[in-house]
């Protein structure tokens, strides 16, 4: 068993779904500070966060992620139990093996190694560790990144260690993520019998124009490293249950995951002015997830792409798609930020697994890109 496994056993077998750390934290930190890292743990409510960081100078690199897990799910119905990692076939089973403790586990060993090697190394590596990346997000990540911003202390490049790969490890970094809005909207109208419409005013027959017209906007192109903008319709409700009642409100939960050609309060001012156009009465509960974010080429995508190339022979693609993370609260610090990391075929499913020589391979490719950047 390698170093790398053996730790992502050590994490796997700690029960922390979200927002438990269950242990994995201080392992880390035990880890990293024999390694000459000091440790600050930050906890903000019942959420556990650590930040670690060997040197003082800068740039400073640092590796980020979360310790929580999502739920197993019927853990009767996984072929292994969910915290027994095992492996079978080479495959390495588990809750978290793809996302993202065998990441971690990859990040550990690597910073071990490399550290071994060029004890005296330039600049300075750091952790951003948080237990709350899968839950709410709100005392994780976000609440670390304005700890250190209070103090100015700067994250020069970010490796955030999500599963990134599609088929074999490096074949995709994402190099941004799309922007994530959310909205409740409530189209008032006036409850009434369905005999009498003249004395009701139905709110699914006034709002179905503009949702239409919402849903057929055109929002943007896209760019080259974005898809376009797309509007979603998640839910519509209406109606009190009998079939003889016209409802006095209409809601719908709606979702726009946007491009760097367009911002939150552009696509606010334009759902508003549809919205208005077909004299809706309304009101809307908006929920901004995070803007979009897009590290392009420098120093830490070229690092990443030979570090990918040397070590696997494969010509990684730069991709933005897939959901948020919380690289969404590194990046507007002014930070590189990329996520790179295994396969994420079974991320959140039943029989989560990975390819298990994969993270000894992950393992080399974090090192070589710390040789790149910092030796
Ligand atoms: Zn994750």
């Amino acid at each position: 068993m390698t170093p790398t496994l053996q730790l992502a056993f050590d994490l796997i077998a700690r029960r922390s779904v979200t927002p438990d750390d269950d242990g994995c934290q201080a392992l880390m930190m035990e880890r990293l500070a024999a390694a000459g890292f000091n440790n600050e743990e930050l906890r903000f409510e019942e959420v556990e966060n650590f930040w670690s960081r060997r040197g003082t100078e800068g740039p400073l690199v640092c590796f980020a992620g979360h310790t929580d897990v999502v739920p197993t799910g019927p853990e009767g119905r996984w072929s292994h139990p969910p915290f027994t990692p095992t492996i079978v076939d080479g495959l390495l089973y588990g809750r978290g093996a793809a996302d993202m403790k065998g990441s971690l586990a990859a990040m550990v060993v690597a910073c071990e190694n490399f550290v071994r090697k060029h004890p005296n190394h330039k600049g300075s590596i750091a952790f951003l560790i948080t237990s709350d990346e899968e839950g709410p997000a709100k005392n994780g990540t976000v609440k670390v990144v304005e700890t250190l911003e209070a103090r100015n202390e700067k994250i020069d490049m970010c490796i955030v260690g999500e599963p990134s790969s599609t088929n074999a490890v490096g074949d995709v970094v994402k190099n941004g993520r799309r922007g994530s809005l959310g909205a409740v909207l409530h189209v008032h109208g006036i409850q009434g019998h369905v005999a009498y419409p003249h004395l009701a005013k139905n709110p699914v027959h006034i709002a179905a124009p503009a949702l239409a017209e919402l849903a057929a906007e055109h929002w943007d192109e896209g760019n080259e490293f974005f898809p376009a903008t797309s509007f979603q319709i998640s839910n519509i409700k209406a109606g009190t249950g009998a079939t003889n009642v016209i409802p006095g409100e209409l809601e719908v939960v709606f979702n726009f995951r946007f491009s760097t050609e367009l911002t939150a309060d552009i696509l606010k001012e334009r759902t508003h002015a549809i919205l208005d156009k077909h004299g809706l009465s309304y009101d809307i509960d908006w929920n901004l997830s995070g803007e979009p974010f897009l590290t392009a080429r420098g120093p830490l995508v070229e690092a990443s792409v030979q570090a990918i190339k040397e070590v696997t022979g494969r010509d990684t693609e730069l991709s933005t798609a897939g959901g948020t993370s919380d690289g969404r609260f590194i990046a507007p610090t002014g930070a590189q930020v990329l996520e790179l990391g295994p396969c994420n075929a079974t991320i959140h499913k039943l029989d989560e697994h990975i390819v298990a020589e994969d993270l000894d391979t992950l393992t080399v490719i974090y090192e070589r890109i710390l040789e790149l950047l910092l030796a």
